[in-house]
């Protein structure tokens, strides 16, 4: 769906708090702090900015974000999860401004981290972007998953194929889904007003998941390192404009 200029207006302002919340979760991010913590600092700023959770009570989801640490992947409950030295955590949220939502989420390193946990981190980001190049008028949805593999794959890692980006609008998930792969057609044409959340989640090891008894926790069935990295973005006639930047 194409939105127009007041529309594209609240979702750029509904981006601006979930940027808003990824800055004062970053920061919060400490050995020591449990997740439940880092979802209040969120909670806070969604209060603050006078928006509404679009993860809160998501199909009887709990919290204001998903906090899903090393092996998780994605849909991680916060509770008292204390953070430790060496862990990576992915943090993903979102908000409504006047019934237009914004979602993004990274995945952040806890105090030092190993080489391998920070190349992941590194080309999870990358690949986001290497998506994001690719949302011009005219362009094909599913050139984004083409760009995204491919730096997936150059560097050995696995791609989650279960849980994939989408439009987003006046809904957090709208239709189209947005693939982190070549799905095997080019999918519809870009247009100009059109919005997608495209988020990458990347795996050290092979592309298996399997959900927690919670319901909500997606894992690695291998159990290696998982990042997750996401943006919301608006297709200009300047190009890609990213909305959940600071
Ligand atoms: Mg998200
Ligand atoms: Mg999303």
């Amino acid at each position: 769906m194409r939105r127009n200029a007041d529309e594209l207006n609240k979702m750029r302002r509904a981006g601006k708090v979930v940027a808003e919340m990824h800055e004062v979760t970053r920061a919060a991010i400490r050995p020591g702090i449990t997740t439940m913590e880092i979802n209040n600092v969120a909670a806070a700023v969604i209060e603050k900015r006078g928006a509404r959770s679009n993860f809160l009570n998501y199909h009887g989801f709990p919290a204001v974000i998903c906090a899903s640490p090393n092996s998780m992947i994605v849909h991680g409950i916060p509770g008292d999860y204390v953070l430790q030295e060496g862990d990576i955590i992915s943090i993903d949220c979102g908000a409504i401004i006047e019934g237009y939502h914004g979602d993004a989420a990274y995945t952040a390193g806890v105090g030092q981290i190993s080489k391998e946990a920070q190349r992941l981190l590194d080309v999870t980001e990358r690949s986001l972007w290497a998506g994001i190049e690719q949302m011009t008028i005219g362009n094909r949805l599913h050139e984004i998953g083409r760009a995204v593999e491919k730096v997936a794959l150059a560097a050995g890692y696995g791609i989650v194929r279960e849980y994939v980006g989408h439009a987003i609008g006046t809904a957090m998930h709208e239709s189209p889904q947005v693939p982190n792969y070549w799905p095997g057609s080019p999918g519809p044409i870009m247009k100009e007003g059109m919005v997608f959340a495209v988020e990458p989640m990347i795996n050290i090891g092979g592309e298996e998941t399997y959900t927690l008894d919670d319901g909500w926790g997606v894992m690695t069935t291998d159990g290696s390192l998982s990042a997750h990295f996401e943006h919301t973005i608006a297709l200009t006639d300047n190009g890609p404009e990213v909305f959940t930047l600071a």
